[in-house]
C-alpha cells in the first residue's frame, strides 16, 4: 500500500472539487464575461467560490481574486505593491525563508530596480524574532513580507505581531503574508492578521493546480502584472478559469467546516511521528519551533543524502520530500538561514502529512527509515 506523505507539495483533490470541476466542465461551460444565462450560471459559480474563501479568510467577498496560483498571487501581490507603493520608498523588509514565489520577485526588485531588501533570519529552531523586523521597519519600507507557516519545516511565524507593529506605526507600509501552508490547517483570520494581503492555494487545500487566491485589503492598490479584458477587477485579465475556481470554493466549503478536527488529528500524528523518531539516535529533528504545524515534520539522517534516502523509500513505496518540492534537490535556503550544517541539510527529509493520514502509515514509514539507514549506511 503506498503512503503519500508530501501533502506541503500537493493534496488529493476531494470528491466536491473534483465534481465541482467536472460540472463546470461539461455544463456549466460558459464565458462568466458573457451576456446569457450560461455565462451568468459560470459568474455565479465564481460568485460562490468567492464567498467560499472569503467565509473561510473571514473576509468580504470582495476583496478576494483568482489566479492561477500562489506563486502569481506572490508575484503580483510584490511587483504590484512595489509599483504603487515604492516610488519614494524604497526599502522592503522580508523574511530569508520565503518560498521562492515570494523571494525570487523580491530579489528582482533588489538587483534590477534598486530597492534595498533587509532579509530577517530566523533562529535555529525556524522562528523569526518579531524584534528584528521591529528594528528593520523604517519610514522608507514600503513592503513587510512574512510567511505564515513555513513549507519546509513546518515553523509559524509571529505574523500578527509583525504586521500589527508596522500598521501601527507605518500605516502606509503593505504587509503581505504567504499563507499558503497555513489556509485551513490553522485558524486565520484576515484583520486579525493586519496584513494587507494574504495569499493561498487551491492544490494545497484538496483542490485542483492551478488555482490560487488572494485576499487584498480594502483600499490596497496593487498594479495588475496581467492585463487585457479586465477580469478579476482589472487586477487579473484572462478568461477565468471556471472549474478550477468552482473546484478550489467546493474544497473550502467541504473540508473548512472539519478544519479543527484535522487539526487535533494532525497533532497526534505529529507527536506520534517525532516519538518514533526520537528512538533512532542517526536522527535529528530539524522542526523544533515552538510554534510549529503539525502538518509538517523536517528531519535528518545522518550520513544519507536527502535524494538516497529519498529514492529508498520510493522504492517502498513511501513518499516523502527532500527540503521542498519546488527547491528539486537544491540546498535548502531555509536549512542554511536556519544555521543548520550543511551535513544535516544535505540529509533532510520533510513528511507533510495529510488529513487521512493514519498510525499504520506512520509505522510504514519509520520501518522503512530504519532499513534505508541499515541498507544505505553499510553501502557507504
Ligand atoms: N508559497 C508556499 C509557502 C508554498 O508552499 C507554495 C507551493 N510549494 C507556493 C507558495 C506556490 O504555490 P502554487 O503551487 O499554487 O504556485
Amino acid at each position: 500500500m503506498a503512503v503519500y506523505l508530501d501533502n506541503a507539495a500537493t493534496t488529493r483533490p476531494c470528491e466536491p472539487a473534483v465534481s465541482a470541476v467536472f460540472q463546470n466542465m461539461v455544463e456549466d461551460y460558459g464565458n462568466p464575461s458573457s451576456l446569457h444565462a450560461v455565462g451568468l450560471k459560470a459568474e455565479q459559480n465564481i460568485t460562490e467560490a468567492r464567498k467560499a474563501i472569503a467565509a473561510a479568510l473571514v473576509c468580504d467577498p470582495q476583496c478576494v481574486t483568482f489566479t492561477s496560483g500562489a506563486t502569481e498571487c506572490n508575484n503580483t501581490a510584490i511587483f504590484g505593491a512595489a509599483k504603487n507603493y515604492g516610488k519614494r520608498k524604497k526599502k522592503i523588509v522580508v523574511s530569508a525563508i520565503e518560498h521562492p514565489s515570494v523571494a525570487e520577485p523580491i530579489k528582482y526588485l533588489e538587483e534590477k530596480e534598486g530597492f534595498e531588501v533587509v532579509r530577517i533570519k530566523p533562529s535555529r529552531n525556524g522562528e523569526i524574532a518579531v524584534e528584528d523586523f521591529i528594528d528593520a521597519v523604517d519610514d522608507n519600507t514600503c513592503l513587510v513580507s512574512c510567511m505564515l507557516v513555513n513549507n519546509e519545516t513546518g515553523s509559524i511565524q509571529p505574523v500578527r505581531k509583525i504586521f500589527s507593529y508596522v500598521k501601527r506605526n507605518f500605516p502606509e507600509c503593505i504587509t503581505h503574508c504567504d499563507a499558503v501552508q497555513g489556509f485551513m490547517k490553522i485558524p486565520m483570520k484576515s484583520a486579525e492578521l493586519f496584513a494587507d494581503i494574504i495569499v493561498v492555494s487551491g492544490h494545497k487545500v484538496h483542490a485542483v493546480k492551478g488555482v490560487g487566491a488572494m485576499y487584498i485589503r480594502k483600499g490596497i492598490r496593487v498594479a495588475p502584472l496581467i492585463m487585457g479584458g479586465g477580469q478579476e477587477k482589472n487586477l487579473r485579465s484572462g478568461t477565468e478559469s471556471v472549474p478550477l475556481i468552482a473546484g478550489f470554493g467546493a474544497a473550502v466549503r467541504a473540508l473548512m467546516p472539519t478544519m479543527s478536527v484535522a487539526h487535533s488529528n494532525a497533532e497526534e500524528i505529529s507527536e506520534y511521528l517525532l516519538k518514533k523518531l526520537a528512538k533512532l539516535e542517526y536522527i535529528t529533528v530539524n522542526s523544533t519551533a515552538e510554534n510549529k504545524s503539525p502538518y509538517i515534520t523536517n528531519f535528518s539522517v545522518k550520513g544519507i543524502r536527502s535524494e538516497i534516502m529519498l529514492h529508498f523509500l520510493e522504492s517502498k513505496e513511501v513518499y516523502v520530500s527532500s527540503g521542498s518540492a519546488c527547491s528539486k534537490g537544491a540546498h535548502s535556503s531555509v536549512l542554511t538561514a536556519m544555521g543548520i550544517p550543511d551535513k544535516l541539510a544535505d540529509s533532510a527529509i520533510r513528511v507533510s502529512i495529510g488529513r487521512t493520514t493514519t498510525k499504520g502509515e506512520i509505522d510504514v514509514l519509520v520501518n522503512a527509515i530504519q532499513e534505508g539507514y541499515q541498507t544505505l549506511a553499510k553501502t557507504k
